[in-house]
């Protein structure tokens, strides 16, 4: 198999809470898709593992990716260590992501923070041919990383205007956290705690797609400068 776009969650739902919209876009255009997950969520505070697995195949379908994997690494202790890197570089090797899209590294949840950087030098590990893992070395493109917990000034934002309505509905199968309507937030506001999550999820999308135009948007901190041959690829129906 080999996928253009991976995306890696350190718990199921936040791939689709930061990167559903891009995912979807990315689809559209016929690419192939998939979600890894470095944890069962079994640290939560609602659901249980089989539950939040059965509602993590749910959302998949919505997004209409190719393949998901859960790495089972351990929730509320996630930890950017060598064993967690070679594991993570094993399944890079094996669907070869064109691009790897992950956590902001810098969150202040442990476990995105850990994703994020799990997946910064996993991503090296995949691609150094002396490194003895199943599978042969690939090498990322590109990659990105989606704020969770803290907002960060995004080196791209993606339009998702026409994919929000499905965005949400990926968020909502996850019913365990956001309740059976998917908006309980109404009733049961906690500030960073798990009801605050459709309300400002969508106010994020707001916000990052007013930065560049558009309705809703998803952005993403890239590490790496970008490679522009033509400046107006970046300035869609200025010259069409
Ligand atoms: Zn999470």
């Amino acid at each position: 198999m080999k996928l253009d776009v991976l995306a890696i969650g350190a718990h199921p739902d936040d791939v689709e809470l930061g990167a559903g919209g891009f995912l979807l876009h990315m689809k559209a255009k016929g690419y192939t898709t998939g979600i890894v997950d470095l944890t069962r969520g079994e640290m939560g505070s609602r659901g249980t593992p089989e539950i939040r697995a059965g509602e993590a195949e749910a959302a998949g379908n919505i997004l209409g990716i190719s393949v998901r994997r859960n790495l089972d690494m351990g929730d509320g202790h996630l930890e950017l260590n060598l064993a967690n890197r070679h594991t993570l570089a094993q399944v890079i090797r094996e669907l070869k992501p064109t691009f790897l899209v992950g956590p902001y590294f810098n969150d202040k949840h442990p476990d995105h923070a850990a994703a994020g950087a799990i997946m910064k030098y996993a991503s090296y590990d995949a691609r150094m041919s002396k490194l003895e893992l199943e599978s042969t070395p690939n090498s990322c493109h590109m990659l990105l990383h989606y704020p969770c917990h803290i907002y960060v000034t995004p080196g791209l934002v993606v339009d998702i205007t026409p994919y929000l309505e499905q965005k949400m509905a990926a968020v909502r199968a996850y019913k365990s956290q956001f309740g059976e309507s998917g908006d309980d937030y109404d009733s049961d506001y906690i500030h960073i705690g798990i009801t605050d999550y459709i309300l400002h999820i969508k106010s994020r999308c707001g916000h990052f797609g007013s930065l560049v135009g558009v309705s809703y948007g998803e952005g993403f901190f890239c590490q790496d400068p970008l490679l522009v041959n033509d400046p107006y690829y970046l300035l869609p129906g200025v010259r069409d």
